[in-house]
């Protein structure tokens, strides 16, 4: 089944203790895109700059990512700046230019009016809201947020909510969106802004489900050089529903090794800049570090 994601297409610049890069492919759109593309057909709402290269769009063909939603404008494509501290699971984000996100407004062609999962990716929840309006049946809505605008449109947010059915979100947003520090309460404070699922992503230390009546924890991926976390979330994201969009029936046993299999796939974006793993990976290798998570987390033997 076919997903749609609307999110960011970016320039990213990146510092990590390991090295940088400099105006790079990113945003939320693109590393979901191309992770999701692993396991379903993708389609990408969003909106780029006159500056932005034709070759950075060759990724996405070669996945076969549907572009007919991704708009383009005579303004500077959007630019994120960030800087990693030696603690990788600390980022800063150092420069922020939404250049022309501020006047996008997106329409959906009618082609993408009928998908049946959605991805709501970081991006101003209004326009998140606009593309939610013009869709017209869905069986699951996923969506995530990011501190930059929990802060700053928390209201426009709080009405996405609960038109969802699961959010993703990282370890601090969901304590700033919740204002509980404890996790196990920030999760169940979250639960009862809308989605019937919370996934919290912790980096390193992997990811917890909780949903009113489960919880399911996993660990990240063991990764002896982890060189650029820049869109693991994402990575994870696509991953994650990318699988479910393939092979949910609706049980706590298929959200959970759509699960891992976010969790694999984030495993690889962290392994080189940028979307430069993600380019060049697999299904094998997917398959084959899928088979080693359920070694690794095998403790009934
Ligand atoms: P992640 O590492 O998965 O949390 O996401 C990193 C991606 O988010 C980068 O590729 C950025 O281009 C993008 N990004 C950074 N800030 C924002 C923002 N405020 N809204 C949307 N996307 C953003």
């Amino acid at each position: 089944m076919s997903i749609l994601v609307v999110g960011t297409v970016a320039f990213d610049s990146i510092e990590t203790p390991y090295g940088s890069a400099e105006r790079v492919l990113g945003g939320s759109a693109s590393y979901f895109a191309v992770a999701a593309s692993f396991f379903s057909p993708v389609k990408i709402v969003g909106i780029i700059g006159h500056d932005f290269p034709a070759e950075y769009l060759e990724l996405f063909s070669r996945r076969g990512v549907d572009l007919e939603g991704l708009q383009r404008d005579h303004g500077d494509t959007f630019h994120w700046r960030g800087r990693y501290h030696e603690d990788l699971n600390v980022r800063d984000t150092v420069e922020l230019h939404l250049n022309v996100l501020t006047r996008f407004s997106p329409r959906l062609p009618e082609s993408y009016r009928n998908a049946e999962y959605v991805f709501l990716g970081n991006i101003d929840p209004s326009i998140q809201m606009e593309v939610l309006d013009q869709i017209k049946s869905t069986r699951m809505v996923a969506c995530d947020t990011m501190d930059h605008w929990i802060q700053g449109a928390k209201s426009e947010l709080a009405k996405v909510l609960p038109r969802i059915e699961i959010l993703v979100i990282n370890d601090s947003e969901a304590r700033l969106l919740s204002g509980e520090h404890n996790i196990v309460r920030a999760a169940r404070s979250i639960l009862r802004m809308g989605p019937r699922v919370v996934l919290i992503k912790r980096g390193e230390y992997g990811v917890l489900q909780f949903s009113e009546s489960s919880v399911f924890a996993t660990p990240a991926y063991p990764l002896e050089e982890v060189f650029d976390p820049t869109g693991a979330g994402d990575s994870f994201a696509g991953g994650f529903l990318g699988h479910l969009a393939r092979s949910w029936d609706g049980s706590e046993g298929s959200l959970r090794r759509a699960i891992v299999y976010g969790s694999v796939v984030a495993s690889f974006t962290v392994e080189d800049f940028g979307l430069k793993r993600l380019a060049a990976l697999s299904v094998e290798e997917i398959e084959e570090r899928y088979r080693r998570f359920i070694e690794l987390t095998d403790f009934h033997t």
